[in-house]
């Protein structure tokens, strides 16, 4: 499963409108576990982890590497956000790992900035 992710990531064009903005505007249906006017939250369709979820902003920057100086802030409230459904859900108890995807080599499938939030398993290190 996992590597079918990193073969789709190798065919995926950061182009148009993607699927998370279709979420973000409510065309594919998604339960939002946390949302405010910057960014949502709701569950990966393809969990890595007994909890797996995705901390999308509304801005659609593609990817970190095109995000710019200005979005110091917007950047900054994703993490805290990440941080605050994870220590809301228990984590801080038992540790959890953030991971942001960029480009091909880093096996990015939506070119819509996303932070993911695993949790509820032992990681390994390093990552594939
Ligand atoms: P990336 O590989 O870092 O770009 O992560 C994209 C993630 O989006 C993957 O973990 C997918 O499982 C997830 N994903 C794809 N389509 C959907 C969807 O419709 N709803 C929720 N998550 C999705």
């Amino acid at each position: 499963m996992a590597n079918r992710e990193v073969e789709k990531a190798q065919h995926a064009h950061p182009e148009g409108e993607t699927l998370f903005e279709k979420i973000i505007n409510k065309e594919i249906p998604a339960e939002f576990v946390y949302e405010d006017e910057q960014c949502v939250v709701f569950h990966d369709v393809n969990p890595q982890a007994p909890t797996h979820l995705l901390v999308v902003p509304r801005k659609p920057i593609p990817q970190l590497s095109k995000a710019d100086d200005g979005d110091q802030d917007l950047l900054g409230h994703l993490l805290i956000t990440a941080r605050n459904v994870a220590l809301g859900k228990g984590f801080d108890r038992t540790g959890f790992r953030l991971v942001i995807n960029d480009g091909r080599h880093g096996a990015q499938s939506v070119y819509h900035l996303h932070v993911h939030i695993l949790a509820g398993r032992q990681m390994k290190w390093p990552p594939g």
